[in-house]
């Protein structure tokens, strides 16, 4: 892990965020080859799940919504950590992560029902000792933490003016549902899919990346008729999860990295009927890379209830009115980079006393597709012959133009940040019009005229 994040340090994929000011614990920057990176994940996500079928819609909401969503859809009340303090060092601690979720869930009621003076021998008992400073019967009764993220509107900070930072897209496509039907003419069943940042005031980030207070996720609500029997959900519910698996191993993650863990009926969210978390063998241990869920109708219902809007689907064919059910693929970008930045990484023995680093991204991903080096920078038609075809490549390609220091050099700082080709004007070049075409995993090296070279490279990327 240590060799990745000071490879993306120094070859500009991940910065810690206001870097000269020290830094702000679990904030990253995202540097010109991370942006690339986030960039073409995002956008072949879209071109999948939306542009390439026929029962998907795009939609951009906004991350400041009114309050009441948040009511209506359990987040105000229910979405908050039980989080104990220490008297003496004053360290917050979740307590479900000391004692373990099933201890918790047995005495989770306990703490809600009995009285102050209880919980607090009760507390005393679970937790003898502070886990960081080691003080004895110094935890305090847990208290509940909501998770969101406060913010006030207008000039005034109060509680009229209290909104918050959303802490997941999918309720910006729940309270969309009407607008979507009444502009696109869909039909149940069909889905939505957002791409965008939410927020999170987590107690416990860390692992890099893995887990921040600001993040993006790519969203799908998928809308369906309310089931007639198990299978009839259970078959879209099937359908998500082979698409989801597609786009894991689309990414060059080898599937056997991944663990599919069907979350047991006891811990899933109340209105959950079946929950499968895709599990990735993170450097820090196996970790949730994505989730699909089953929500039933829980969100639309709450959503009429809340605004005394009708969110029921009418099938145009029975007249029959109902809440759609729903399935809920949910993909983090950032754990996704961290699992594709993971993957890629290789060392490599190339000689007895030399390795070499080199990001092994399948060619959609790779943040440059094509290097154009000049063998030497003081030869100027060997310059201006580089520049010509940087220019042209450039129409159809992102591409990096690097003239200095040796060849060598040049080349491993390109595997370095995964670019699958580099392309060598030399000497030879000026007289029969080829250049060298290094291969980023093989390092093999061609010889291809400059008039098949497009075609060349278009048709070995899309092999990568
Ligand atoms: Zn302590």
């Amino acid at each position: 892990m240590d060799k990745i994040i000071s490879l993306c340090k120094r070859r500009g994929f991940i910065f810690p965020s206001s870097d000269i000011y020290g830094g702000l614990a679990n904030s990253w920057d995202f540097g010109p080859m991370g942006v690339e990176l986030k960039n073409n994940i995002k956008s072949e996500w879209w071109k999948i799940f939306v542009h390439s079928r026929n029962d998907m819609v795009g939609l951009d909401s906004a991350i400041i919504m009114n309050p009441k969503v948040w009511e209506s859809s359990g987040h105000t009340k229910g979405f908050s950590d039980p989080l104990v303090e220490c008297k003496k060092c004053h360290r917050r601690f979740r307590v479900d992560h000391i004692v373990g979720d099933d201890v918790w869930n047995k005495v989770k009621d306990f703490f809600e029902e009995a009285s102050n003076e209880d919980k607090e021998k009760k507390i005393k008992e679970m937790i003898p000792e502070c886990p960081e400073c080691k003080e004895k019967e110094s935890i305090m009764a847990p208290r509940n933490f909501n998770l969101m993220l406060k913010t006030f509107l207008g000039v005034v900070e109060d509680k009229t003016s209290t909104t918050y930072l959303r802490p997941e897209t999918a309720q910006g496509m729940f309270v969309n549902f009407k607008n979507i039907l009444d502009s696109s003419r869909k039909q149940v069943p069909f889905g939505m899919a957002q791409i965008g940042k939410a927020f999170r005031n987590e107690i416990t980030p860390g692992n890099y990346i893995f887990r921040t207070r600001e993040f993006e996720q790519m969203e799908i609500e998928y809308f369906i008729p309310v089931p007639k029997d198990d299978k009839e959900w259970q078959d879209h519910f099937e359908h998500w999860r082979k698409q989801m698996a597609q786009w894991i191993t689309h990414l060059g993650i080898d599937y056997s990295h991944i663990h599919e863990l069907d979350i047991p009926k006891e811990d899933l969210a109340h209105y959950s009927k079946k929950t499968i978390d895709f599990e990735y063998e993170f450097p820090f241990g196996l970790s949730e890379l994505y989730g699909l869920a089953y929500r039933t109708d829980f969100d639309l219902k709450n959503h009429e209830n809340g605004s005394g809007e009708n969110m029921k689907f009418r099938d145009p064919e029975s007249g029959e009115e109902y809440w759609p059910h729903v399935i809920e693929p949910t993909f983090g970008i950032e754990r996704t980079l961290l699992a594709v930045l993971v993957e890629a990484f290789n060392e490599e023995e190339v000689s007895s006393d030399d390795t070499r680093i080199v990001m092994k991204f399948p060619g959609w991903i790779a943040p440059v597709k094509v290097a154009v080096l000049p063998l030497v920078k003081n030869k100027e038609e060997i310059v201006s012959k580089a520049t010509k075809i940087f220019n042209r490549l450039q129409q159809n390609f992102v591409c990096q133009y690097d003239a200095s220091a040796s060849i060598g050099k040049r080349y491993r700082r390109q595997d370095e940040i995964g670019t699958p080709f580099c392309v060598t004007i030399d000497f030879e070049s000026l007289e029969n019009n080829e250049v060298t075409v290094r291969d980023r995993d093989t390092m093999n090296q061609v010889r291809v005229n400059i008039d098949e070279l497009e075609n060349y490279l278009k048709e070995n990327l899309n092999k990568k």
